[in-house]
């Protein structure tokens, strides 16, 4: 494939009528002769933006005879060796191997200190050699670079899709063909490209290697992607680390067994628990009166304690007797790592309280890809370098790479760690792998998993991770100035974190800044333990005025889903919504533009607000569904949710919900079955005080099953349904989304609601 990567020259005299610019065109010409493109500019420009031109250069060439550099004083000399100095540093803090030249005409290499030197890939000399010679030495070493930069499974990828043999086995389109036959299929395949169709081949192609037993270039890709994360194995997932999470449980637990897991987990777990049969038992993290899920507190990971769980739990009393039950060390704990709202917890302090009590150690790092690549995340992930083995604990990471990283949807990969004494076994690792993976894996995700990992390789890896976490902050500095700017007395958006980020104007923060202290005020957890919970700055969470960390409202509010709808209607989707509070992300692929364009919005939004401007001119698309709202002043609509919130007093009602006594009536896989057996019942709201859930109750936000099948439910969460259900009929288009209820229509029309349970009629 002829990837189209330009040589870029920078020389002062690029388009100068002097022998300088003559002799450097040359160049340009001999090269362009050879086929190569050239991208000829005059200065270093914005040193940061121009690094980012290592992304889509072959090499560069950087003159020293402009000139700028003078007429070879000294002074001038140390000039032009400052900025050449500058700018090779920018590069190479993200790219080790891309050739670098000097060109020369009136100096030459021994003008050059070694530092320099020692960077570059040749000095030329252009009255020694012919132009044509030396392009040709150039474009040598440009495309050994070039070739050197595709790993393993993609450029197996590339070579087969670009060889043009004629396929007989699926997919059934041939290559995109058989899009060609039709209109339709004519703008799919025009929209979509032919290289993405090309690629789109079966497992029966065997000289790209197979995912199902990770052989080929699938394995050599899966090796290297455990080099760079530096785990002991790796395997690719291209189902997402939804499908990555069952593969670990069906590999680890059985029917029985009992497990530990974060009630602040991923559904994919739930669903591992139903799937396996497991016996669960809860660590309860933390939440403040903002909604914000915070840590675990490290006292409910101690073997003691989750022992106690373990005795109290009827259904591990009732299926294996109290006495069994008793001692019965737990298979598996899983741990959401990096919570929905950012908090990381300091791994090796896990690993030190939990060693020997527990086969498997499994942190959902669905959200963390990237703290592996950057010291400022040290032991607040689960694998990485220079990471101590536990004893007799086998350590599982699953992430979802098209989460932070590049990564297309659905691509997810698990690293794994052996233990001292444990060895992992492979063979029977892949037999859960082999039951959750589909026999006809989607090519582009293995290829984008693929140079995912290789993108990562130090030290680009390092340098993307940096320059998300410093547009984090100077996101977080722009919001905390417009509020400095409004002055008191003017309302504006906080983002949640602490107080002090590290110097007001530019660049990193301190790591310790970031972590968890019990003296801090900013975090509404209470009492952590010192040094073991971290917040991600990439994570930002933006504080909308009405409510305090102590569950208080103010007078006045405005509820998040309101923003957050102006927002979409201005470009600008969120990743979660809260009651007071919505949620960002700055991924490897965050810009300036994208961020800005928030901000603005934002104080548009301000401004709308404080002028309490009819829906219908700032939110014309949604009032076109909901024409209700048509004549409300944004800030009447903001009052009026508000003031329901406040009469419900909503936010303590969810945190206690949440911190509700869940009681386990049936095991979860029990349940569930009931489901199939047709043993189920549709219960109303006001009858469910009581009942045994068989689905999963999970209201978003914040996204977190409240109750899993086999759990009673409680007064508290009855009360919130109740809330819910009168707030939907008040404020369509605004409506608490509750996965697990069941919505019918009576004959007039009214919505009503319920949940399937365990049928009483036995
Ligand atoms: C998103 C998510 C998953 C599932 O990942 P997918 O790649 O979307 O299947 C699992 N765990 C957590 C914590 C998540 O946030």
């Amino acid at each position: 494939m002829n990837f189209k990567f330009p040589v870029i020259i920078i020389d002062e005299d690029f388009r100068s009528e002097n022998t300088s610019g003559f002799g450097v065109r040359a160049l340009a010409e001999a090269l362009e002769n050879e086929g190569m493109e050239v991208l000829g500019l005059t200065s270093f420009g914005d040193l940061t933006q121009f690094a980012q031109q290592q992304s889509r250069a072959s090499a560069f060439i950087l003159s020293i005879d402009d000139e700028e550099f003078g007429d070879g004083s000294v002074e001038e000399m140390e000039a032009a060796l400052k900025s050449i100095r500058a700018f090779i540093s920018a590069i190479r803090f993200r790219n080790n191997e891309i050739p670098i030249y000097l060109y020369g005409e009136t100096r030459t290499s021994k003008h050059i200190p070694n530092d320099v030197l020692r960077e570059m890939h040749g000095f030329i000399h252009m009255f020694e050699d012919t132009p044509e010679f030396v392009a040709r030495h150039i474009i040598r070493e440009a495309r050994s670079y070039m070739d050197s930069l595709p790993p393993p499974f993609f450029r197996a990828l590339v070579n087969y899709a670009q060889d043009g043999s004629y396929s007989w086995h699926c997919p059934g389109h041939s290559g995109g063909v058989a899009f060609l036959k039709s209109p339709v299929g004519q703008m799919f395949h025009q929209f979509f490209g032919e290289n993405m169709l090309r690629a789109d081949v079966c497992n029966a192609v065997d000289e790209i290697g197979q995912l199902l037993d990770h052989t080929g270039p699938v394995a050599a890709s899966e090796l290297n992607a455990a080099r760079i994360f530096n785990s002991d194995h790796s395997y690719f997932v291209t189902n997402g680390t939804s499908t990555s999470n069952k593969i670990i449980w069906h590999a680890t637990v059985a029917p029985g067994d009992i497990v530990v897991v974060d009630r602040n987990c991923h559904k994919s777990v739930l669903h591992a628990i139903i799937m396996t049969g497991a016996i669960p038992v809860f660590l309860m993290p933390t939440r403040n009166n903002l909604g914000i899920i915070g840590p675990i507190p490290l006292e409910e990971f101690h073997p003691e304690n989750i022992q106690k769980k373990i005795d109290q739990n009827p259904i591990a009393n009732f299926c294996l007797g109290p006495k069994e039950n008793s001692g019965k060390d737990p298979k598996i704990l899983t741990i959401t790592q990096s919570t929905y709202d950012g908090i990381l917890y300091n791994v090796e302090i896990i690993k030190d309280v939990l060693n020997g009590h527990i086969d498997t150690l499994h942190f959902d790092e669905a959200w963390v890809p990237h703290a592996a690549f950057h010291d400022f995340y040290k032991n607040m992930h689960a694998i990485g370098e220079n990471r101590p083995r536990a004893n007799d604990t086998i350590i599982f990471s699953t992430q979802s790479i098209h989460k932070l990283l590049a990564g297309i949807s659905q691509a997810s990969q698990i690293l794994v760690q052996d233990s001292k004494t444990k060895r992992f076994d492979h063979n029977i690792f892949n037999e859960a792998y082999l039951m959750h993976s589909s026999t006809s894996p989607q090519y582009s995700i293995i290829a984008s998993l693929d140079v995912a990992a290789a993108m990562m390789e130090p030290p680009g890896g390092k340098a993307l991770v940096e320059e998300s976490i410093i547009e984090a902050l100077d996101f977080r500095r722009a919001m905390r100035k417009v509020d400095k700017e409004l002055g008191d007395g003017n309302w504006w958006f906080k983002v949640w974190g602490p107080n002090d980020i590290g110097p007001d104007s530019e660049g990193m923060t301190h790591r310790e800044q970031w972590l968890l202290n019990p003296e801090d005020d900013w975090h509404g957890f209470g009492s952590v333990h010192e040094n073991f919970t971290m917040l991600d700055p990439i994570k930002a969470t933006i504080v909308t005025p009405g409510l305090n960390l102590s569950g208080e409202f103010n007078e006045e509010g405005i509820p998040a889903s309101i923003v957050t709808r102006y927002l979409s209607e201005h470009g600008v989707i969120v990743e979660k919504t809260g009651l007071y509070s919505f949620f960002i992300m700055f991924t490897i692929g965050i810009t300036k533009g994208r961020w800005n364009t928030l901000l603005a919005a934002l104080q548009q939004f301000k401004d709308d607000y404080d002028k309490n401007q009819p829906m219908w001119r700032v939110l014309p698309e949604f009032c076109s569904n909901f024409p209700n709202y048509e004549r409300v002043g944004l800030k009447d609509l903001c009052s009026q949710l508000h003031d329901v919130h406040n009469r419900n007093d909503v936010a303590k009602l969810t945190t206690e919900m949440y911190l509700s006594n869940m009681e386990p009536v049936l095991r979860p896989a029990d349940a569930f079955a009931s489901l199939a057996r047709g043993k189920t019942e549709r219960v109303p709201i006001d009858d469910l005080e009581g009942r045994v859930t068989t689905s999963l109750l999970t209201p978003y936000p914040p996204g977190i099953p409240l109750l899993i099948p086999g759990e009673r439910f409680n007064n508290v969460i009855v009360r919130y349904l109740r809330f819910a259900r009168e707030f939907n009929s008040s404020f369509p288009g605004f409506e608490a989304d509750i996965h697990g209820l069941v919505v019918e229509r009576d004959e007039s029309g009214c919505k009503n609601y319920f949940v399937d349970c365990i049928s009483d009629k036995r």
